[in-house]
């Protein structure tokens, strides 16, 4: 039978830490808010609205979940591509009681005409109505309960920047983990789904994780099913190692995918530099999918750079994948 614990569907709420104890890493970010949530709280007032970025899976959501709990307060939770008129977000904001948080992910996708109802309501807690068409249009203004908007998104650079300077609490971007962070996160995962880890299996998956507490913690599903369909259920190094191979996940962490992405920009671009866009129809890939899930870890381990004529592979990415880079070129004079 499915189960919250069972489905991956609500991986992410099961192994979601519930306290700052249990979130591990991110320390300047948990510092920054401690001081800004301390201080609004004192004053009784709600924070100043606040901007999460960086790649899926590292914390964003968890961290506005934490944020409601630690000031008592309620959260609202939506995303860009979900208010898709400006009715939608009027409902969202005069639906709001005081002290209220708002979420709002994948912020990066909310269009032009959103954005512009979002800044007055950000910056002065009003909501600005136009009624009626042509020169009888008048604009009515709504008071708002005080709230803090809490947005992520993975594209920061989709974010207009009048946008991006309403959020006066401050924008934080979340970093990659360290391989003892992912440890201690999978480790903490495996006691919640009720699975034995071994140490050593714990360091191989936080290996492959991508550096990623997410993609750690389907990893740590997926080891725990081969434990049991082809052993005794205690994850060990070596059923891990078996697991992980399956799943054609490599030591640094690269999936098929991944590799089937720079193979491509080594083979049919001679290593770049090309765009995202062509590099994306050449795989017949969807170009979000290479910015937002590939791209991010390839040029967090040094495989791609960006520039600005596009992408290049660099001499590790030619390295791991067992080819011989390309001598550079000598200038003729
Ligand atoms: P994002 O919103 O950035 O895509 P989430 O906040 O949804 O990421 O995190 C994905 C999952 O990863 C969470 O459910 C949680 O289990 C785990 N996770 C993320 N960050 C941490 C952390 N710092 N410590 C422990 N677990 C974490």
């Amino acid at each position: 039978m499915s189960t919250p614990a069972n489905n991956d569907k609500y991986l992410d709420q099961t192994l979601r830490p519930d306290n700052w104890g249990d979130y591990i890493g991110q320390e300047s970010i948990k510092n920054n808010l401690k001081i800004l949530l301390g201080a609004a709280m004192e004053r009784e007032e709600p924070p100043e609205h606040l901007l999460f970025y960086g790649p899926a899976g590292l914390g964003k959501t968890t961290l506005a979940h934490l944020i409601t709990k630690e000031i008592g307060a309620q959260m609202k939770s939506t995303s860009g591509p979900a208010i898709e008129r400006v009715g939608d977000l009027a409902s969202i904001l005069t639906n709001l009681s005081p002290g209220d948080i708002l979420f709002i992910d994948e912020a990066h996708r909310l269009n032009k005409m959103i954005e512009e109802v979002l800044y007055p309501a950000m910056e002065s807690g009003a909501l600005d109505i136009i009624i009626g068409k042509g020169p009888s249009a008048r604009t009515i203004q709504l008071d708002l309960p005080p709230f803090t908007l809490i947005a992520a998104t993975t594209r920061i650079s989709l974010l207009s920047s009048p946008l991006r300077s309403r959020f006066s609490g401050g924008t934080f971007r979340l970093e990659f983990y360290t391989e003892k962070e992912i440890q201690r996160i999978v480790a903490r995962s495996a006691k919640i789904l009720g699975a034995e880890l071994a140490e050593e299996a714990a360091a191989e998956i936080a290996k492959r994780s991508r550096s990623t507490p997410r993609t750690a913690n389907h990893l740590l599903k997926r080891c725990r099913d081969y434990a049991q369909v082809h052993g005794d259920g205690i994850i060990g190094i070596d059923s891990a190692a078996k697991a992980l191979e399956l799943l054609e996940i490599d030591e640094s962490g690269l999936t098929a995918n991944d590799r089937r992405i720079l193979e491509i920009l080594i083979e049919k671009f001679g290593g770049g530099p090309v765009g995202l866009q062509t590099l994306a129809a050449a795989a017949s890939e969807e170009e979000a999918t290479i910015g937002e899930v590939c791209e991010p870890y390839l040029l967090q381990l040094g495989f791609i750079e960006r520039t600005p004529r596009g992408r290049v592979a660099t001499p590790r990415a030619y390295e791991h994948l067992g080819k011989m880079a390309p001598h550079p070129q000598k200038p003729l004079l």
